[in-house]
């Protein structure tokens, strides 16, 4: 039987995404995804053989629960596949100083990934639970899981990117400094800009946004990036559901000093209740309720309007980086892939860099299609659906060539 098929496990906190695929003819045998962890009607949908399958699977369901259906009605059901796993790959948000590049995991990483969940407190601790998962139900597999970064593809950044003008000896001594986060699917979508726009890698000028629960936007010079919006940890930069992005560190002081707010508690508010959440007063984290209500809610107009000031203003910064030549946008994510909204009223911010939306490519470009949504003759606006799991895959069946 040839062993040529990796399994991936991309744990988020709300979610565990799953595929079995050929790395090397990108063919997927099995994908699935178990959503609303934790909250009522927890689901499950999974795609075998073009049929796809949709469950709801009871209320707050845990992760451990979820591996636990995912391996004792799925992959049972799918024997001979399994026995064509050759090795696990799962994706690991903060990597920190110390794991810079994909890793077989063995004790050693495991620790450096448990050190690193004071960078990644809302990641780090789920990622874990996908690798413990696959050591316990697939021990054959054992000395077979490697943990792909998404902090890796930020090694390249300057100095000037990745300090922040604090005393240097908290970057030298504590690594405080830029990390970055959503490398793997910036540097799949920039790889797929390079294939579309025929222009190789390591001359490719972009940037890349990807626009989900969590969002970040990240500037690629000659196929290296030179900076992202998430920083020490991913709750630095744009808006996000939940998480509150840029805000000036003087509020933390004001919360504990003025209002009288522990640590724990501002922690827990920018982190878990901020963002989109935030900005509605509670009402919703969730992008397609506030561009669903845009033309008849302010509120949703509000919580809009501030996402994509932070975005534009970002994109234009990041021009700045780039030596007079911007080869692509790319929206990708959730929110980058669906959101006609968003890349409306972006697109329109920029016309000073001359961009123009084509808009009945910005209607027809959504659900997983791929394509420009801009005027010829204009800078091109890609929207590229973002596939982790390959490059996760592929990163894997490297280690064991
Ligand atoms: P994650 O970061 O958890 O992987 P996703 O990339 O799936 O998240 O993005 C989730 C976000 O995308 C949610 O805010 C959701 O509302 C938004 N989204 C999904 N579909 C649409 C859509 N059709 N229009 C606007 N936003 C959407």
């Amino acid at each position: 039987m040839l062993k040529n098929l990796i399994l991936v496990l991309n744990c988020g906190s709300s979610s565990v995404k799953f595929a079995v695929l050929n790395p090397i003819n990108k063919k997927k045998y099995l994908f699935g995804l178990v959503e609303r962890l934790y909250i009522s009607r927890s689901m499950i949908t999974w795609n075998t053989k073009e049929i796809r399958n949709q469950l709801v699977i009871g209320d707050n369901l845990s992760h451990e629960k979820a591996f636990h259906f995912i391996i004792n009605k799925i992959f049972n059901c799918e024997k001979s596949l399994f026995s064509r796993i050759l090795a696990v790959g799962h994706r690991v948000v903060h990597g920190g100083m110390s794991l810079k590049e994909s890793v077989i995991i063995n004790d050693f990483v495991i620790q450096e990934i448990k050190k690193n969940i004071i960078f990644s407190p809302l990641h780090n601790p789920i990622n874990l639970l996908g690798i413990e998962a696959s050591l316990k139900y697939f021990p054959h597999l054992s000395k077979k899981n490697v943990a792909v970064l998404d902090t890796a593809f930020y090694h390249t950044l300057p100095e000037s990117s990745y300090l922040y003008a604090i005393p240097y000896n908290l970057y030298s001594k504590y690594g405080i400094r830029r990390y970055g986060a959503h490398g793997i699917s910036h540097f799949y979508v920039s790889q797929q800009a390079s294939n579309i726009l025929n222009i190789q890698f390591q001359g490719l000028n972009v940037i890349s946004c990807h626009l989900g629960s969590g969002s970040s936007v990240t500037v690629i010079k000659n196929g290296k990036c030179m900076d992202t919006s998430m920083g020490l940890t991913p709750l630095e930069g744009l808006v996000m559901g939940t998480r509150s992005g840029d805000i000036d560190p003087a509020i933390i002081f004001f919360m504990n000093k003025e209002i009288g707010m522990s640590l724990i508690d501002i922690e827990d508010i920018l982190i878990n209740q901020s963002g989109i959440l935030g900005l509605t007063d509670g009402i919703t984290s969730d992008f397609r309720y506030i561009e669903n209500n845009y033309d008849t809610d302010t509120i949703s107009q509000r919580a809009v309007n501030i996402f994509c000031h932070r975005l534009a203003k970002y994109i234009s910064a990041y021009t700045s980086l780039l030596d007079g030549r911007l080869d692509a946008i790319i929206f990708t994510g959730g929110i980058g892939e669906n959101s006609t909204l968003v890349r409306e009223i972006i697109i329109s911010r920029l016309s000073i860099f001359g961009m123009k939306i084509n808009n009945e490519l910005n209607r027809s470009t959504r659900f997983g299609k791929s394509g420009f949504i801009n005027k010829r003759n204009t800078i091109p606006i890609l929207v590229i659906p973002t596939n982790e799991e390959l490059i996760i895959a592929q990163e894997t069946i490297k280690l064991f060539n």
